[in-house]
């Protein structure tokens, strides 16, 4: 999950709320387990070990996934894509070097990199992914739904009011006692307080993960279309129907920059997102029409949860 999970929940005692808690850590902990790159034995890479050899049978958590990430992608005009992983794994290996890709090891990636080269079958259960080498990274969506799966374990153990923070990717369930909504602070903004229940809310950006080489910046978050990682500096937060939307969809914008992740986000039904990003020294910020309307208005009490990068 590359870093804490939180969960605050209300419930009738102490023995119900550890119980529930319980069941919540270990639906991360199977996500986990499924959906992570860095562990060798996963699903996950289990089945990229496999791309070019036609379609191969899924577990119901990874087709779920893949196929909203393929949602997103076609939303996205690929802007989303978990085939990114060649790629990304160039940036990590240009991260530890101090050193820009090698421009062959580029292109070699980009043909092995194209959310087209994916396909998901949810009739028969299988995926297949076309092309020997192609890898697939599920960063950029599968703590988000971790998220949704604890917030729905948390659901079935009699604990409906709760929030779940995957460390920037928040599944909101059900809000307090006695109260309309949860409040979620977008980190190091402090006017933007968000009153949100029953939804996701993702945070992507590159102030922490990124690398400097030669006086340029790149961020963790890459285009697709370039295998360059993202040059503009920019925070975006999506509020969506469930977390795992939610955090596709702020890599998604973070890609697609303001004017296209604007106009994305409108589109959607029950999207909200808000950006900002510098051009040159002068820091810049829009919001779509929806995300006005979740901005708290006066209401002291209590400190707010954040949703960071
Ligand atoms: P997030 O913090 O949710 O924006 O996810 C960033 C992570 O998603 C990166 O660390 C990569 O593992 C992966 N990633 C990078 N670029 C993309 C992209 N264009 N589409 C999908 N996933 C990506
Ligand atoms: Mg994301």
């Amino acid at each position: 999950m590359g870093g804490p999970v939180r969960i605050v929940l209300y419930a009738t005692d102490r023995q119900a709320a550890e119980a529930a808690a319980r069941a919540a850590f270990d639906a991360v902990a199977s996500v986990d387990a499924t959906m992570s790159d860095y562990r060798e034995d996963s699903e996950l890479n289990r089945f990229s070990r496999l791309a070019g050899r036609g379609p191969q049978r899924i577990s119901g958590p990874l087709l779920e996934v893949l196929e909203a990430a393929q949602r997103v992608s076609g939303l996205s005009d690929g802007a989303f894509d978990v085939t990114v992983g060649p790629v990304v794994a160039l940036w990590r290996r240009a991260k530890k070097e101090g050193a820009l890709p090698d421009p062959r090891a580029l292109s070699d990636a980009l043909a092995h990199t194209g959310w087209q080269k994916l396909r998901v079958d949810d009739r028969l259960g299988t995926a297949t992914l076309s092309v020997e080498g192609m890898r697939l990274d599920l960063g950029g969506i599968a703590k988000g739904y971790a998220c949704d799966r604890a917030l729905a374990a948390l659901r079935e153990h009699g604990a409906p009011r709760a929030l779940v923070d995957g460390n920037g990717d928040l599944a909101v369930g059900d809000p307090p006692p006695d109260r309309p909504f949860w409040r979620v602070q977008i980190a190091g903004e402090p006017d933007k307080v968000l009153r949100v229940a029953r939804c996701g809310v993702a945070t992507s950006g590159d102030t922490e993960r990124f690398v400097e080489i030669g006086g340029r910046r790149f961020s963790h978050i890459v285009d697709p279309h370039t295998g360059l990682g993202l040059q503009t500096r920019s925070k975006v937060t999506v509020v969506a129907p469930d977390g795992m939307t939610a955090d596709a969809l702020a890599t998604a914008v973070s890609v697609m920059g303001s004017d296209r992740g604007m106009a994305m986000a409108e589109r959607l039904p029950g999207v909200a997102a808000w950006m900002r990003w510098n051009r040159g020294e002068v820091s810049e910020s829009t919001q779509s029409s929806a995300f006005g309307n979740l901005l708290r208005r006066g209401d002291p009490e209590d400190r707010p949860r954040t949703s960071r990068e």
